[in-house]
Parts: structure tokens; C-alpha cells; sequence
């Protein structure tokens, strides 16, 4: 081997050049900052036709500046996530405080799986969860957990727990015929049907109890539901309920399900399911819980004030969860991947618990600190602990109740506004949260008188496709007319998750995640509907 080819090699790719790497970063910064002024229109469109043709690579070694060229194409001009007219979803700008944490967590580039591997990140894991599990469970005693790559696999955590829990052993002999089933909402997130695929239940065994109108799993159906399952023998592994569903943002009773499965349990004497709870979009709420609403320090206005009010009270549910899913990498503005598990109980982690004889090379793996000895992941990437805690202490209690408290605000802009539009109807009226879903229907029709008639299942299906097409079709419409550099961005839902009759009902949506999200943005949506 050439010696010293070897040697610039290992200089150029294996060292700080931290002069290179500040140019290039800050290349990378303007190139950003640059397309800040692009509109959301102006994206450049992908080229997959020669992705796969022309997978090059490099025949020399290069530099820094050939790893800059390689990725640049893909990187500048391509995303407009952080322009203000951007509401289709719930993915928002990420925050400069989680940038912060996650360059550092990058340039450290932890392993989460030991403490061995991760030094200090592994601690700084355990401060974002307890810190995390603080203002969910409100100061509760024994909490734990682990970051994971998404709300799916928190939620898989949580439904593996109950498997465990009422079919002990299963990590080991599997689940071989018998049928256990999964519980969450028909609101709930499609992720629960991947997590039952996933864990063998099987996505046929995920019963989704019907939702009232405000997106709450309905107490009465959860209750008939698990009769019937006891009564035939059924194991019921665990109940998903949901703070915060993505497309309306509705909130489970967790208290009234906790009690109703917990009567059920004792009655047919069986194991009492997990009381999972995903949060993954709904637990930024919990930075409101403390608010004092009589001193009102943030000098917020009697209209927010009273959505903080209830905001509070739906709150307290959270503290009857045995386990959580929240993704910082959602409402909580943080770099993906950010999602956390966490239980209310350390306890009830054994259940996912292996032994050093299970994972030979972590042999001096420690069960009271080392996670690799119940995660599913091997290696994790610590982004989710530096993001959170960046975040939570550089925004602070103050900054993320005035963050949340402008989406809320605005949320409830729109609704007020598209209320006043006798051919729209606000569908998620009764939540309270940063989303809008509604109707559009063509002027001179009664958007709200429909729905009553669909809720009364008084439409013919022949009405119902009709009205279901008109929504679409105007939708479609106000995409290809709409002014790029003055009109947001919205979302499309073909249903909101209350089903009426089993009826699915599409939506228009919004999601206010994006703080600088205006006014006259929300008022300018109003006005290009009646333009249509
Ligand atoms: C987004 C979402 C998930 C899935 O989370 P990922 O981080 O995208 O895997 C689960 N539940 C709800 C309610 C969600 O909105």
C-alpha cells in the first residue's frame, strides 16, 4: 500500500479539519437560510429515473467538498418545510435549539445500547426520559424509558409489554395460536395496524372501537367489546389509546378506559390488558398543565385561556397510562428521530427484559443502565436525548406555553372564521388542539345540514359519494388555482376517524405546527374558499 496516500487519506476523512468543516457548514447554512425565500411551489421535483441508473461512485478518494457535491443536488432547493404556508401535517419547522443538540449528539455520535458506548449520552437519556415523564405523569415516582426511531415502534414497546404481560413467556415460545387481540380507536393512528402485523397478533386481531363525535373512543362500545372477547375466550393483550389523534386531534378518556377495563378484568378474572397511551402528537399539551390561568404571567387572551382550561383537565388522563409514546420530532419542533417510550413504572420493564446469556457481546451489560437489555433496537442513535433536552431548556417552561398556546390560537382562528361559511363545516368543532378539519362543499349547499343527515344516516349512498366527491374535487381545485407565494398549504384526509354508521368522512386540514404562521395566513385561507 501507498503509505502516503494512506496517510491523506486518513488526514482528510479521519480527522477535524475544523477550518473545512466550519466552511462547509456554513455553505450548508446559507444554502438553507437561502431557500427560506423560495415558495413552497418552487421545490425542485425529483428525478428517480436515474437514481437507480446511475448509482455512482467516486473511483479516487476525494475531500470534504466531494461529500458536500454528492449530497448537494439533494439538498438545496428541495424542501420548503419551514415556510409558514406549510399545514398539511403534522411535521413542522425544527427548532435551532434542537439543532444545537443534535450537531453536538452527531459529532460525539453516542450508542445508545450501553453505557460503554454512550458515556455520559446514556445519563443524558435518562434526564430527557424522567424529564419528559414529569410533565406527562406529573411528577411521578419510578418512571423509564428509552428513545426509539419513531411513535410506531414506542407504540410497538407498549402493545409488547401487554403480550407479555397477559400471555407470559411469549418472547420466548411466540404466541402460537392463540388469539390475542390489540385495542385502539377507529381515530386511531395506522401504526397500531403495523404494530399488530408486526408482533404476530395480526392486523385482523386490532379491534378499533368507534369514536363520539369529538374523536373519543366511545366508553359504552369499549365496554360491549370486551364483554364479548371475555366471553369468548379472547386474550386482550393491551388498549392503545390516543392523546392527540393525528388528522383532529381527539383525546381518549384514559381514566374512564383504565376503570372499564379494569371492572372488565375482575369480572371474567383475567389479566388486566396495558394501558398504552400514544401520545406521539398530543403530549406537547402537557406543557400547559401548569399554567397558572389566574396569574396568567404570559398575559395570554380569555379565549386561550379557556382552551387551557380544558386542555388541563384532559391532561390528568395521561396520569392513568401504564406507558406513552411521544415524538418530539412532531409538535415538539425537534429533529427526527426523536420519539420516546416511557413507562409510568420501571417495574414494567422486566417484561421486556433479557439476560446477558441473550446478548453475548454486551456481557458486562448492566440490566440497571444499559437499555441494549430490553430495546428491540441493538445500536440507537441518541439524537432524540440531545434534541429534547436542548429544547426543553433553551425554549424553557415559558417559551413552549407561548408556542403551543399561538397554535391553539390559531387553530381556533380558522375554525371561528370557516364557521361564519354556510357551504363549510369545522368537523373537529369540539377539540382542542393545532388542527382543523372541515368541509367544503359548493356554495348554496348547507354543509351543516348535510352532516346532521349523515350523522342521522339519512343520506342515500348515492348522496354520500356525491358529497364525498365535491369535497375532493374542490380541494383539487384550489390546489391547481391557488397563488403559491400567498396561499397555505393544506392537507387532505379521506377519513378524520369519527365514522358515523361506519361511514368514513374525508376531510380538509390543517395543522398549525409552524410558528410563524400568521394571521392573514389563516384569514387568506377563509377567503381563497370563497374564491373557489
Ligand atoms: C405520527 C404518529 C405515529 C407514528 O409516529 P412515527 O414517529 O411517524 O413513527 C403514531 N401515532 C400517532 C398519533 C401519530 O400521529
Amino acid at each position: 500500500m501507498d503509505r502516503t496516500k494512506y496517510q491523506e487519506l486518513v488526514s482528510t476523512f479521519f480527522e477535524w479539519n475544523q477550518s473545512e468543516l466550519v466552511k462547509i457548514f456554513a455553505e450548508l447554512l446559507s444554502a438553507a437560510a437561502a431557500e427560506n425565500a423560495l415558495t413552497p411551489a418552487q421545490i425542485m421535483s425529483q428525478n428517480y429515473e436515474t437514481a437507480r441508473a446511475n448509482p455512482e461512485i467516486h473511483e479516487l478518494p476525494g475531500n470534504l467538498k466531494d461529500a458536500r457535491d454528492a449530497i448537494f443536488p439533494y439538498f438545496w432547493g428541495t424542501d420548503s418545510w419551514n415556510n409558514p404556508l406549510h399545514l398539511e401535517n403534522v411535521r413542522g419547522p425544527a427548532n435551532q435549539a434542537s439543532l444545537i443538540g443534535a450537531i453536538a449528539c452527531l459529532l460525539k455520535n453516542p450508542n445508545l445500547c450501553t453505557d460503554r458506548y454512550s458515556q455520559r449520552s446514556n445519563e443524558l437519556e435518562v434526564k430527557a426520559i424522567t424529564a419528559l415523564a414529569n410533565l406527562i405523569f406529573y411528577h411521578t415516582i419510578d418512571p423509564w424509558g428509552v428513545f426509539t426511531i419513531g411513535g410506531t415502534i414506542s407504540n410497538l414497546y407498549g402493545a409488547k409489554i401487554g403480550l407479555e404481560k397477559c400471555v407470559p413467556g411469549t418472547m420466548k415460545t411466540g404466541v402460537y395460536g392463540r388469539r390475542i387481540v390489540g385495542i385502539c380507536s377507529q381515530a386511531g393512528h395506522y401504526s397500531n395496524q403495523t404494530v399488530a402485523g408486526w408482533l404476530g397478533i395480526g392486523t385482523s386481531n386490532l379491534i378499533e372501537i368507534p369514536t363520539d363525535a369529538n374523536l373519543s373512543m366511545r366508553i359504552d362500545k369499549l365496554e360491549e367489546t370486551l364483554d364479548r372477547l371475555y366471553r369468548e375466550k379472547t386474550l386482550v393483550a393491551y388498549i392503545c389509546a390516543t392523546h392527540g389523534t393525528t388528522d383532529g386531534f381527539g383525546i381518549d378518556d384514559i381514566q374512564s378506559i383504565r376503570q372499564c377495563a379494569e371492572l372488565k378484568a375482575k369480572e371474567y378474572s383475567v389479566t388486566m390488558p396495558q394501558i398504552h397511551c400514544d401520545a406521539a402528537v398530543g403530549w406537547t399539551m402537557a406543557v400547559l398543565t401548569d399554567y397558572d390561568r389566574t396569574r396568567n404571567p404570559l398575559k395570554f387572551e380569555p379565549g386561550l385561556l379557556k382552551m387551557i382550561e380544558k386542555t388541563q383537565t384532559q391532561n390528568v388522563g395521561l396520569r392513568y397510562a401504564d406507558s406513552i409514546t411521544i415524538d418530539f420530532h412532531k409538535f415538539g419542533r425537534g429533529h427526527y428521530p426523536s420519539s420516546a417510550f416511557i413507562v409510568n413504572q420501571k417495574e414494567d420493564l422486566k417484561y421486556l427484559a433479557r439476560t446477558v446469556n441473550d446478548t453475548p457481546y454486551f456481557s458486562d451489560a448492566d440490566a440497571s443502565r444499559d437499555p441494549a437489555l430490553f430495546t428491540l433496537e441493538c445500536s440507537r442513535p441518541a439524537i432524540g436525548p440531545y434534541a429534547v433536552i436542548a429544547s426543553l431548556n433553551g425554549i424553557g417552561l415559558a417559551g413552549w406555553q407561548m408556542l403551543v398556546g399561538r397554535s391553539l390560537e390559531l387553530a381556533e382562528r380558522l375554525k371561528e372564521r370557516l364557521a361564519k361559511v354556510e357551504h363549510c363545516k369545522v368537523l373537529n368543532a369540539g377539540t382542542t388542539g393545532p388542527s382543523v378539519n372541515w368541509w367544503v362543499l359548493p356554495k348554496g349547499r348547507n354543509a351543516q345540514e348535510i352532516f346532521e343527515r349523515l350523522e342521522r344516516d339519512e343520506l342515500t349512498a348515492e348522496q354520500r359519494q356525491r358529497y364525498v366527491k365535491e369535497i375532493r374535487h374542490l380541494f383539487d381545485k384550489r390546489l391547481k388555482t391557488m397563488d403559491a407565494a400567498l396561499d397555505a398549504r393544506l392537507g387532505f384526509t379521506t377519513s378524520f376517524g369519527y365514522c358515523p354508521n361506519g361511514h368514513d368522512i374525508p376531510a380538509w386540514k390543517a395543522v398549525f405546527f409552524n410558528p410563524r404562521t400568521t394571521d392573514e395566513i389563516v384569514d387568506r385561507i377563509v377567503a381563497s374558499i370563497e374564491e373557489l
